[in-house]
Formats: structure tokens, C-alpha cells, sequence
């Protein structure tokens, strides 16, 4: 993704009301934050945060929360969730390596990770967010029933994630090579790189899996 530095975009994200700041001060008390007991869902990689302000919207009975890296996309985000009169979605700015000190054992309900960057070089394998890295990482704070939802358009990135969740001892619940033409589609909210990227005829990954 080619990120533009968005002037004071860091300075505007830290005074949001819609972001946490600290995060890790909240582990195992997210509840608390969200000032009750709905489950939580998190998507790591949220870039400009359309998929998950949509689910969001969709969902008003979960609490959603966005993780991204970047200031320069997370500042999208907030933009479009200042106009919304909702309560149940957040956003934090960090990297998402850093995920076990934020979120407790069995906090979190689902996981979303969509188009997440390819990492192409075999050296940068672990910094993939499907690499078994990051699923070790998802298993210390997911659920015991929490599943982890997948999407790209990238086939090489897609052929490695089915390797490393049966290398991790993950399950694939369900997964297709062509999302829009199958019938995991039903009730599918898309993403912004999704939209661009099926537009350009490209066909679409998914995968479900749980442990
Ligand atoms: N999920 C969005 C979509 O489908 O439209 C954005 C996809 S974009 C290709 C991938 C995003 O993941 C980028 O915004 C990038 O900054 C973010 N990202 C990549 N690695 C990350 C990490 N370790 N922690 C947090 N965000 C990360």
C-alpha cells in the first residue's frame, strides 16, 4: 500500500474519542471500555476501516475494534466514524506483533484479516499476518469457539496461509478460490481492496478457520 504522510494526522488520532491510546492498559478489561458485554471482534490491518465500520453497522449487538499501523489510513477511519451515531466500534494505531500485551487470554471473538499485505520475500514470511507467527500470537487471545476469517486476492499469499494453518495445527473450517461466485458470498461485506480488486476481474480467497 503507498501511504501519503498525512500532516498531523498522528496528533489528530491520539485526541480522537474513537481511539485508544495506551491500549495495553485495557487488557483483559475491554468490556470495560465498551461499557458492557457484547463480544468482540477485531480486524487486524483495518487500513481506511470500511469492512469493519460496515460490520459494525451491521452487527449492533458486537463490539468491534480496528487495528491498524498506519496513521495516514487510520485517519479515514475516524473520519467516516465521527459521522456515525454508534457505539460499539474502536480503533487503535499499532502493530499488531504487539497484540498479546492488548488483548487477554479468550478476549477476543472473532478475528478479521483482510488483504493483508503479501510480504513476498521468503525472509519476510513471518511478518505476514497468516503466518504461523501471527497465529500463535491470535491463539493466546482468542476464544476457545473464536474463529479467524481470511480474504486476498493474492493467490501465493493464499497458498501459504492453507500451509501454515495445517502446519500450526489450525482447522479450515471452509474455503473458496472464488468468494463472489460461491455460497460462502452470503452476507459478505466488502472491503476497499476488495471492491478494487474484483472490479479488476481479480476472483477472491477466502478461508474460515478455527482451532
Ligand atoms: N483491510 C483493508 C482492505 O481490505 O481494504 C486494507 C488492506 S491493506 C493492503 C493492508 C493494511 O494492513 C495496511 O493498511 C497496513 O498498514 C496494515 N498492516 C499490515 N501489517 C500490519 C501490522 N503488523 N499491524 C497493523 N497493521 C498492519
Amino acid at each position: 500500500m503507498r501511504l501519503r504522510n498525512v500532516k498531523g494526522s498522528r496528533e489528530e488520532i491520539a485526541a480522537s474519542e474513537f481511539t485508544i491510546n495506551n491500549p495495553e492498559e485495557h487488557k483483559g478489561r475491554w468490556n470495560e471500555v465498551f461499557g458492557n458485554d457484547r463480544p468482540i471482534d477485531i480486524e487486524v490491518g483495518m487500513g481506511k476501516g470500511r469492512f469493519i465500520t460496515d460490520m459494525a453497522l451491521a452487527h449492533p449487538d458486537r463490539n468491534f475494534i480496528g487495528i491498524e499501523k498506519y496513521s495516514s489510513v487510520l485517519i479515514r477511519a475516524l473520519e467516516k466514524r465521527a459521522e456515525l451515531d454508534i457505539d460499539n466500534l474502536l480503533f487503535i494505531r499499532m502493530d499488531a506483533e504487539n497484540i498479546e500485551e492488548v488483548f487477554a487470554k479468550d478476549e477476543v471473538s472473532g478475528i478479521y484479516l483482510n488483504f493483508s499485505d503479501p510480504w513476498p520475500k521468503d525472509r519476510h514470511a513471518k511478518r505476514r499476518l497468516t503466518s504461523r507467527q501471527f497465529l500463535k500470537r491470535y491463539d493466546n487471545i482468542l476464544k476457545k469457539d473464536g474463529k479467524i476469517e481470511f480474504k486476498t486476492d493474492n493467490r501465493d499469499l493464499f497458498d501459504f496461509s492453507l500451509e501454515e494453518v495445517s502446519e500450526a495445527g489450525w482447522n479450515l473450517i471452509a474455503h473458496t478460490f472464488d468468494l463472489h461466485n460461491s455460497d460462502m458470498n452470503e452476507g459478505n461485506i466488502m472491503t476497499e481492496y476488495e471492491e478494487k480488486f474484483s472490479s479488476m476481474g481479480n476472483p477472491i480467497h477466502k478461508m474460515i478457520i478455527n482451532r
